[in-house]
């Protein structure tokens, strides 16, 4: 499927989260009731993917790929029938035998009353949210909220709160700024010219931080 303008920007984000191991398009799935907000084959609603790819032959002879559960599936008399708009009738052996196994997959649908609703697959409850979304990321690239920082009482509160934000690499570095999509003129320490701004540079590798910490000790 092809987006534009900020939808592009919106869809984008999906192949930066698949590099972290997260799937979103596995990642919701569509609990079908009335039938008629879901694509019957775009979406995905019967099994763990779109139909469009577990049957691609069946989906190349659709006339409108766009069309919903309730345009191609209706209850009569307790049990569900297809109605189809093939650009041609189905007449392969494996163009019949894909229809015959869509047609099985089907007849454990039960179209009702009620809106379809989106369910979040990743996490219980199967209700999206931020937290949630974090919590799986934090699972996936392996990061523990466990880490407790040494508080030291003999120094002035900010000199902690400051180590504490190194340690995190959450000081306003040109690094970390640029890591945050901060338009930054380079990410370079400004005092050597050499290595990027990392909060461990600033006060370990950099050349001046060096020459400062020898004049102390
Ligand atoms: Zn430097």
């Amino acid at each position: 499927m092809t987006f534009t303008g900020p939808w592009k920007q919106i869809a984008s984000v999906q192949a930066k989260f698949e590099g972290l191991g997260v799937n979103l398009t596995k990642a919701f799935k569509c609990k079908v009731r009335h039938g008629r907000n879901t694509m019957f084959w775009l979406d995905t609603w019967n099994g763990d993917e779109s139909l469009f790819i577990q049957f691609p032959l069946l989906f190349q002879l659709e006339v409108s790929k766009n069309c919903l559960v309730s345009d191609r599936l209706t209850m009569y008399g307790g049990e569900i029938c297809g109605t189809w708009e093939w650009s041609r009738e189905p007449s392969s052996s494996g163009e019949i035998m894909k229809l015959r196994n869509l047609l099985l997959i089907c007849q454990n649908v039960r179209l009702g009353v009620g809106e379809d609703q989106w369910v979040w697959l990743l996490d219980e409850p199967n209700e999206f949210s931020v937290r949630s979304l974090k919590k799986v990321l934090n699972k996936e690239i392996g990061v523990v909220g466990d880490y407790v920082i040494w508080w030291n009482n003999w120094v002035p509160k900010k000199v902690c709160i400051l180590g504490w934000r190194a340690e995190m690499e959450r000081l306003s570095t040109r690094f970390s700024l640029a890591k945050c999509n901060v338009a930054v003129p380079s990410i370079v320490c400004p005092i050597c010219g050499e290595v990027e701004e990392s909060a461990e540079h600033i006060f370990v590798s950099c050349s001046f931080a060096q020459a400062t910490w020898q004049v102390i000790s």
